[in-house]
């Protein structure tokens, strides 16, 4: 069996018993880079000698028995919006191209203690808009199902590596879907943390009441080794919140559903919807109810307004963050200007791409007075209402199915022109972030040879049904073990 074959989980077990090395490990996901991501152009940065360097660093942990985590010796991939000391950190942006962090974030900080090896930072849609990776200032990445299509986004790069076995495990970020949506897309696992689970100190801001750092692997099983390292309180992130989590590595061993209440929202199910992913997901639902689930219908008839209240909400935060951007504190200066007026405006039309100009554009003008009210309130209280709709819903059921996507990934460039169509790729997976709510995508099967993924959302700090419910539903399906040619 090639070593590229193993999952995180039994590639652990290999380095425990000593079986394997970290350095043929990472050796081995170095060489698959070099000759693939031409192709896949996953990478921002590749950091062959840092990733050997890690490597031997967990052989030796490995060979001592001591602070031995199951992801010592592991190596990983972060998106590019994750502070990482002394390495660049773009964003995706060319107003952060040459941005050499002073400090980590707190989940690669965590990553990094527990002995996991870092291969590199993956490409993304600037600064998180988007959900193609089509965004990215520098290049495009491709689909390693078909590479004349999108991998999704915004985290496309971090899928991507799951899906062309680029990388063990890696981390996206999840404002509006871009965790869910390309995990779907690239028939990978993919989890959105609930809000606050997750520290977020030392992830560059996009809109920071939706923002999360999530994990994508190639299973539930893997999704909840990374997420029991970078889960828990950090008290450098004062959203970040304390409270009792269990061993979810653990939880996935044995998986059981019988008598779970899995919520079904019709309305997610009609017009709309591709026929072969609905197909899909109905057999995903068939699947569920034999391992000993029981489907209750719920309603979440306030869906409709989740888009709309996202793209209102997400714009005037992110409009209000990127303001530190103005080329006088780091970050792209344009020189040579004769007043600060003129430097600020040169440097932010050059620095920013065409999509973070359009929202901050949007959010500035929702924002500003006389148009605050009929917008950004409103917004506000819709997201209210979404919030109580999934409350009511929960008092029926435990987690609740849905698709992730409307239809499988597009081809690139076919929505470039159309930012309305690109936004409805996430007309499933908003509502989550606009509640605060964890949500989990599961690949489910495969129409027309592209991958489909199901959303699973739970309550509120309750990733453990998420991940058991995924991890039980893979213990007897295979969708989540295929691999791209
Ligand atoms: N696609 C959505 C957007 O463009 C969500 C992005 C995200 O989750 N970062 O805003």
């Amino acid at each position: 069996m090639s070593l590229l074959e193993l999952t995180a989980y039994e590639a652990g077990e290999k380095l425990k018993s000593r079986e394997i090395s970290s350095k043929e490990l990472t050796g081995a996901y170095l060489d698959r880079i070099e000759q693939i991501d031409g192709t896949i152009r996953a990478y921002l940065k590749v950091l062959p000698e840092k990733a050997m360097e890690m490597a031997e660093a967990a052989d030796k942990k490995l060979a001592s028995g001591e602070n031995i985590t199951p992801l010592t010796g592991i190596p990983i991939a972060l998106k590019d919006l994750i502070c990482t000391k002394g390495i660049t950190t773009t964003c995706g942006s060319a107003m952060l191209a040459g941005f050499v962090p002073p400090y980590n974030a707190t989940v690669y900080e965590n990553l990094e203690s527990a002995g996991a090896v870092l291969l590199g930072k993956t490409n993304m849609d600037e600064f998180a808009m988007g959900s193609s990776t089509e965004n990215s200032a520098f290049f495009p990445t491709t689909n390693p199902w078909d590479t004349t299509r999108v991998p999704g986004g915004s985290s496309g790069g971090s899928a991507a590596v799951i899906a062309a076995k680029e990388a063990l495990l890696s981390l996206g970020s999840d404002t509006g879907g871009s965790i869910r949506q390309p995990a779907a897309f690239c028939g990978i696992t993919g989890l959105k943390p609930t809000y606050g689970s997750v520290s977020r100190y030392g992830l560059i801001a996009f809109a920071s009441s939706l923002d999360q750092i999530g994990p994508m692997a190639r299973d539930a099983k893997d999704t909840a080794l990374i997420f029991d390292i970078i889960s828990g309180h950090d008290p450098k992130d004062s959203t970040s919140v304390s409270y009792e989590k269990p061993v979810y590595g653990e939880i996935v061993k044995n998986p059981q559903i019988k008598g779970l209440k899995i919520g079904y929202p019709v309305n997610f199910f009609g017009e709309g919807l591709d026929p072969g992913i609905n197909e899909c997901l109905q057999n995903a639902k068939a699947t569920l109810e034999s391992l000993g689930a029981e489907f209750v219908e719920v309603e979440l008839s306030t869906i409709g307004y989740a888009l709309p209240a996202y793209y209102i909400i997400a714009p005037s935060e992110a409009s209000s963050n990127l303001a530190r951007y103005d080329g006088s504190r780091y970050g792209l200066r344009v020189e040579g200007c004769s007043d600060i007026v003129e430097m600020y405006k040169k440097s932010r039309r050059k620095g920013f791409g065409k999509e973070v100009i359009r929202r901050i554009m949007t959010g500035t003008y929702a924002l500003s007075s006389g148009y605050y009210d009929a917008y950004y309130l409103k917004a506000q209280k819709v997201r209210t209402l979404i919030k109580q709709d999934f409350e009511k819903a929960f008092e029926k059921c435990d987690v609740i199915f849905t698709p992730t996507t409307p239809a499988p990934a597009f081809k690139i460039g076919e929505k470039t022109d159309d930012p309305i169509s690109m936004y409805l790729s996430d007309i499933y997976t908003v509502s989550v972030n606009l509640a605060g709510l964890p949500g989990i995508s599961a690949p489910c099967g495969f129409p027309d040879n592209l991958p489909a993924g199901m959303q699973l959302i739970g309550k509120a700090f309750d990733e453990a049904t998420l991940l058991k419910t995924a991890a039980a539903y893979q213990t007897v399906t295979d969708f989540h073990k295929k691999m791209p040619k």
